[in-house]
């Protein structure tokens, strides 16, 4: 992630992220706990003001150790060695990036004031690196254009064996009095050329293609592979992307496939390599069960997601299940975020949004406490056992406020597919009573104006999956009240039972 640093006098002052070139975050209290990143430059000569520029990055050795902790400990695993970084830069405690193995290397300088540097971007580098910041080896200057393709294609014979991942090099005019009469076009520097490497390819076999359900229930198909190195990483999983892209591809089991990594994006199997098919390998198809629930996978006419209907009660979902339940137009349960809820799951308090009507103030603390040690964050329990207390104590009275609600916040909490707050409302108003809803059959949702055959389709999916009906009975047991019930419209009366 790239960066700049702000130095007053010799002091590091302020730090902040590219962002869009104008206006970037300020991370400087992030930026201090990297111990690379000098506080105040050594030896003497540097401007009054002086913006350093350089890419905070997180090496391939570390960021492999660090996940490898992180499994250990349950702690939460990193995608990439980029995201490990430009997310460890963002988090808003400095404590948790403080635990994160990032690294930094100055590149350039931005605004000088009150003083001058050397004349040649090489120079500058070398008076960097006096000052005490990090400076690439790599970096070197070369000649004419052969200069720079042989520079180009010895880092490319290096580069799997680099300590961090790359996706080509860039060359830069040494002299600043050339790169001032080169100038830019719009905004991009005439006088710089980032020269990409090719995607990196191999070829392996795939030994199944599985699926994987998101947060939000859409289940994305991904094959598992044998290991190949492609550029310096084993690899064992591909992307599919969607059933679609399997079809147009016709990966089976067994096939032989070509995968390529770009970047340091996840890898994605490009094509397969036909005359290595086994006999008798099968085309793939989606499973009719979701792999976690065991619901019902469903998918929307045109539409490229298939998608688990067991959203009340299938694990995959129950975050995104929860964090919309409690959400301010559906229970309005008020100071349960996101991480909470995470944590909850995590460690096993909530199943379903219903086990959230037997917590505890004991089972909060207890929750916080778990989730500090495991991040290794400072006990917030421990040093303002009072502050903790109290937000459990809300917590729980705002859970328990939350039991008196009313048909149609009670059906858009339990977060169906297509039924927004509107379509909740003209449900509530039309069935007026729960047990008018299931087991009604989606020509009845029709009736009911503004519903359409999606919708209509949607719901009953839903309310057909067993899991999602005993989530809704466990909500009533544990006290969720209806206050609202009414008899259903008379146009309805005739279907139902
Ligand atoms: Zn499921």
């Amino acid at each position: 992630m790239a960066i700049s640093l702000r130095y007053e006098a010799g002091v590091f002052v302020q730090g902040a992220t590219r962002g869009d070139g104008a206006t970037g975050e300020d991370v400087t209290a992030n930026l201090r706990t990297i111990a690379v990143i000098p506080q105040r430059l050594q030896g003497g000569g540097w401007p009054a003001v002086l913006e350093v520029r350089g890419e905070v990055y997180m090496a391939r050795a570390d960021f492999e150790r660090y996940n490898e902790q992180a499994r250990l400990h349950g702690g939460k695993v990193l995608a990439n060695p980029r995201n490990g970084a430009a997310g460890s830069l963002r988090q808003i405690d400095p404590k948790l990036t403080a635990l994160r193995p990032l690294s930094f290397y100055a590149y350039g300088i931005g605004s000088v004031e009150g003083g001058a540097l050397p004349q040649t971007h090489s120079g500058t580098l070398a008076r960097l690196r006096e000052w005490g910041f990090p400076v690439s080896e790599l970096a070197t200057v070369v000649h004419d254009v052969e200069g720079l393709l042989g520079y180009y294609k010895g880092i490319g014979e290096a580069r799997d064996g680099l300590p961090f991942d790359i996706d080509g090099v860039v060359y830069k005019l040494d002299d600043y009095a050339g790169q001032r009469e080169m100038g830019f076009v719009s905004r991009a520097p005439r006088w710089a050329i980032a020269h990409k490497f090719p995607a990196q390819e191999q070829t392996t076999v795939v030994e199944s293609v599985e699926v994987n359900v998101g947060r939000t229930g859409a289940i994305t198909p991904w094959a598992l592979m044998q290991p190949v190195q492609v550029g310096g990483v084993t690899v064992t999983r591909a992307t599919l992307h969607n059933a679609d892209h399997v079809a147009r591809l016709d990966v089976r089991n067994g096939d032989t496939v070509i995968v390529r990594r770009a970047g340091d994006v996840i890898p994605e199997v490009v094509q397969v390599v036909p005359d290595r098919r086994p006999a008798g390998a099968l085309p793939w198809s989606m499973p009719t069960a979701c792999p976690v629930c065991g619901s019902e996978v469903v998918r929307e006419e045109g539409a490229a997601v298939w998608r688990c209907s067991g959203g009340l009660s299938c694990p995959a979902q129950r975050v995104q299940a929860v964090f919309h339940f409690a959400s301010r137009r559906a229970m309005d349960i008020d100071g349960l975020g996101e991480r909470y809820i995470e944590s909850l799951a995590d460690f096993g308090y909530l199943q379903d949004v219903s086990d959230l009507y037997r917590l505890g103030v004991e089972d909060l603390l207890e929750m916080k406490r778990r989730a500090d040690a495991r991040d290794g964050t400072t006990p917030e329990t421990v040093r303002a056992g009072k502050v903790a207390t109290k937000w459990a104590d809300n917590l729980v009275e705002a859970i328990d406020r939350s039991r008196d609600t009313t048909l149609a916040r009670f059906l858009y909490a339990l977060g169906i597919e297509h039924v927004g707050e509107s379509t909740a409302k003209a449900l509530a108003q039309w069935f007026g009573d729960l047990r008018y809803g299931p087991p009604s059959s989606w020509p009845l949702f029709r009736r009911v104006p503004d519903i359409g055959g999606e919708v209509a389709r949607s719901i009953g999916h839903f309310l057909d999956q067993p899991g999602n009906q005993q989530v809704i009975d466990r909500l009533l047991a544990r006290g969720v009240r209806i206050g609202d019930t009414h008899a259903p419209n008379p146009k309805l009366g005739e279907h139902l039972t």
